[in-house]
């Protein structure tokens, strides 16, 4: 039904159209993925000013006609994320968020978990961002428990706290992506060798915070990599990049 709504969003990919508009990727908290066009936003003056680039939080109003693509009618910053946008590995990580967003959630369901998690990671990232390396976050583990939080927002979590196939909770080896997650010693055909520490780390990434990693050696990030990247190839279809 035609009509306005207002809702909160994060931008995923801002695409230049035309002569003066822009297509915009949309991860909104009230309904899922949004495509917008941002008509004259590209001339100079334009009210909606540079806040219609990845990575800002916003709040829109956006006009459903019949076409697929609403309009944007208002658009205001609830934050802008200034650190992460002159941080180049900052900056990485948050295009590879947003990248899996795409691929991983197409749909037009609300999915508030995903989207209040896409926000958190953001704002990691903002705040690790800069000169400060004391309280910057391992790039490549915090980018992790996000794919990881992610797929469970998803609905594709691995299985981890008994093997996939038998159901034994003691003996876990190995993960198998095809099992959809971990498996013991009598059921590791088909998987990849995986540590205590791999293991240890994506149970921790799925219960704490996103700000409240363990640390973890560089093998086991290896193999939680695998691990992810396996699930989600074998059970939503989705081939991610590399984390970093
Ligand atoms: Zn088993």
């Amino acid at each position: 039904m035609p009509g306005s709504f207002k809702t909160e969003v994060i931008v995923l990919r801002s695409i230049r159209y035309g002569e003066a508009d822009r297509i915009l990727h949309l991860y909104t908290a009230e309904r899922g993925r949004v495509n917008a066009i941002a008509k004259g936003s590209r001339r100079p003056r334009s009210r909606f000013g540079g806040r219609l680039e990845p990575f800002f939080r916003l709040d829109l109003m956006l006009h459903e006609g019949r076409s697929e693509l609403c309009t944007v009618t208002g658009a205001s910053t609830v934050d802008g994320y200034p650190d992460l946008r002159s941080d180049g590995p900052a900056l990485d990580a948050a295009a590879r968020a947003c990248d899996a967003v795409l691929r991983l959630l197409d749909s037009v369901e609300p999915n508030r978990p995903a989207y209040n998690l896409l926000c958190r990671y953001l704002a990691l990232l903002d705040e690790g961002a800069g000169g400060d390396l004391v309280n910057r976050p391992d790039l490549r583990a915090v980018g992790l428990a996000f794919r990881l939080k992610l797929a469970l927002a998803a609905g594709f979590s691995p299985e981890l706290g008994s093997c996939a196939r038998c159901g034994e909770r003691d003996g876990i080896v190995a993960f198998s992506g095809s099992s959809g997650g971990v498996v013991c010693g009598s059921c590791e055909g088909g998987g990849f060798p995986l540590s205590h520490e791999a293991h240890e780390f994506m149970v921790a990434s799925l219960a704490r915070p996103i700000a409240e990693l363990p640390e973890a050696p560089d093998r086991a990030l290896r193999q939680v990599e695998r691990a992810i990247s396996e699930t989600l190839a074998h059970h939503a279809h989705v081939h991610l990049r590399s984390v970093a």
